[in-house]
């Protein structure tokens, strides 16, 4: 929250509305466009503007935003950026592992110095009612950690020395002589691993790595209304990084099973019943199970038509301020075996449609009458 927050950026209340929206951004995006303001960061600034319009001026978005907070959507929306094929791909696609950790920024290029600690994508799967109302989930993350015993130093005495054979680079020069002439290479100190320095006294609990591996569980608010392969980020929860240097993120993608009797649209839910062709004539109330199993009396109006959808308001996605919608489809279910009661009124019922005009255009159609006989 607070200064990154999209509405201060476009200097507007939590309740403008689409018109104030557009007018604030117009305002700032022409005052600081990077042709015409030369204020140093206007760059940035326009950037962000951006990025806050981008959200706010989508009711989707918006809601979203709305609903989980700057933190929590910035989190999750960078995550689902992240996807795709940037980290050279090579996770698979079987998550039946459930909980499975990859190795997500592997590789790469190696800056000298203490370098960060790596990225982690984990999987985890919910069910939809999850998704729906939102749920604080505890998970166990296996990652490395400073070590206890020297501070993630290496060193027990948390004192490190200036490695000798590449003078504290952490490189060392390889030439090579080629018919084109000769070549230096630059690779990786074989003595400090590439740190530059070397522990004084080597920890003996880590072996001088300064890491040691821990499974840790780790709480996660999974926000009402997130979606299938978003990305929730747990900022310093990856791998531990050299000493002073930061640790990885933890990223969470989120997958959705799904349901048996509920389907995801967007922040509604769907759902289906089954009715008589009687009860769909005469009209009938049916009790309806919620997704987070209440029970509702939805009256089904007579002369519902086949895969009409009736609305059950706020009984979809939690999203605070726009809950979503239960819809629910109708469908007329012709029985197959009949009772001999049955069979005669069904009898009587229809000597009555191809007797009369009863039911209008839609039955003497049916029956092959002309239509418009009344
Ligand atoms: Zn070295
Ligand atoms: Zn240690």
């Amino acid at each position: 929250m607070g200064a990154g927050d999209y509405y201060d950026i476009l200097g507007i209340p939590r309740n403008a509305d689409d018109k104030e929206v557009k007018k604030a951004y117009r305002n700032l995006a022409r005052k600081y466009h990077p042709d015409v303001c030369k204020e140093p960061g206007a760059e940035e600034k326009f950037k962000k503007i951006n990025e806050a319009y981008s959200v706010l001026s989508d009711e989707q978005k918006k809601g979203q935003y709305d609903n989980m907070g700057h933190e929590t959507y910035t989190n999750a929306s960078k995550g689902s950026y992240t996807g795709g094929g940037q980290y050279g791909g090579g996770f698979s696609s079987d998550f039946s592992g459930f909980g499975d950790i990859f190795d997500f920024f592997g590789g790469g290029q190696r800056r000298s110095g203490p370098q960060p600690g790596a990225d982690l994508l984990m999987r985890i799967q919910i069910r939809l009612e999850d998704a729906v109302s939102g749920i604080d989930r505890e998970i166990e993350v296996m990652h490395t950690e400073p070590c206890a015993t020297c501070s993630g130093s290496g060193s027990e005495t948390k004192r490190l020395n200036t490695c000798s054979r590449c003078g504290g680079t952490g490189q060392m020069r390889q030439t090579a002589n080629s018919a084109f002439g000769q070549f230096v290479r630059m690779t990786p100190c074989t003595q400090c691993g590439g740190k530059g320095k070397i522990p004084e006294k080597v920890c003996k609990t880590c072996r001088g790595s300064g890491h040691t591996r821990v499974k840790r569980k780790v709480s996660v608010h999974i926000p009402a209304g997130i979606d299938n392969g978003m990305r929730l980020r747990m900022e310093g929860y990856g791998e531990a990084g050299d000493y002073g240097a930061a640790n990885g993120d933890l990223f969470i993608e989120v997958y959705v099973q799904t349901h048996d009797r509920f389907v995801r649209a967007g922040d509604n839910l769907e759902t289906t019943i089954e009715i008589s062709p009687a009860q769909a004539a005469l009209g009938t109330s049916v009790e309806i199970e919620t997704i987070d199993k209440r029970h509702i009396d939805l009256k089904v109006p007579a002369g519902i038509q086949y895969n009409s959808a009736l609305k059950l308001g706020g009984e979809g996605v939690k999203r605070r301020g726009h809950p979503g919608d239960l819809l629910v489809r109708v469908k007329i279910v012709t029985p197959k075996s009949l009772s001999s009661e049955q069979k005669d009124l069904y009898q009587k019922l229809a000597d009555l449609e191809g007797s009369s005009n009863v039911g209008g255009g839609f039955f003497s159609g049916i029956m092959g009458k002309k239509k418009g006989k009344h």
